[in-house]
């Protein structure tokens, strides 16, 4: 039994539904097992939710987030940057390209905005309310208070960067957070990935899953 659901309060949050991320684009950064995130996104949509954010990432084609600006460097490595370190990325979610679309099968109906972040050559983004500087802001907050939102359910791809980062900051701009596990994707180690999840319930995250919002 999950929460009961406000419809101007509750939002779903769908962090970065995108082809770039799965193996539909395989020279971009496919996240293993991707793309079955999004029929059970739809499936919450489908439900009681009212309104979802959908965010986008969407680079600069020479983004420094790329390995490939980074000369004799390689994906996964780390680079540090003016604002501190950056793990390097193959070259994925650049701006207009078919891989940087919401994905076609995403039911967007409930869909009320579309944030598009990481947008600036020099900075990353993987949360949808904090640059990668943790000092640039997208607005994200302060438009869904504008609109009444309290709580938040977050989805998408992918754990335990975008989406963890995410909760991360949605529980420290003051939403009561939630992250949809089973409508996640993950990448890598399963200790990195416990270890997220850990800090991020002593920090407030509750936890749920799909079944529970329908
Ligand atoms: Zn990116």
């Amino acid at each position: 039994m999950g929460p009961a659901l406000h419809p101007e309060r509750d939002l779903l949050l769908v962090v970065d539904p995108q082809p770039t991320f799965m193996a539909l684009c395989p020279a971009e950064l496919p996240v293993p097992g991707a793309e079955a995130v999004i029929p059970v996104i739809n499936r919450i949509l489908a439900g009681p939710i009212a309104r979802a954010v959908v965010t986008q990432d969407w680079h600069h084609p020479q983004h420094l987030s790329f390995a490939s600006q980074h000369p004799g460097r390689a994906p996964l490595e780390q680079v540090e940057l003016p604002y501190g370190p950056q793990t390097l990325w193959p070259d994925h979610g650049v701006r207009a390209t078919p891989g940087a679309a919401i994905h076609p099968a995403l039911d967007q109906a409930k869909v009320v905005l579309v944030l598009r972040k990481g947008f600036r050559r020099t900075i990353d983004s993987y949360s949808a309310f904090r640059e990668n500087d943790r000092a640039t802001g997208t607005g994200l907050a302060e438009w869904l208070r504008a609109v009444g939102v309290r709580r938040l359910f977050i989805a998408g791809i992918t754990r335990p960067y975008c989406v963890d980062w995410t909760a991360e900051d949605a529980l420290a701009a003051g939403f009561e957070t939630w992250l949809v596990e089973d409508a996640c994707a993950r990448l890598g180690p399963d200790a990195l990935l416990a270890a997220s999840r850990a800090r991020l319930a002593a920090a407030g995250l509750r936890f749920t899953r799909a079944d529970d919002l329908i």
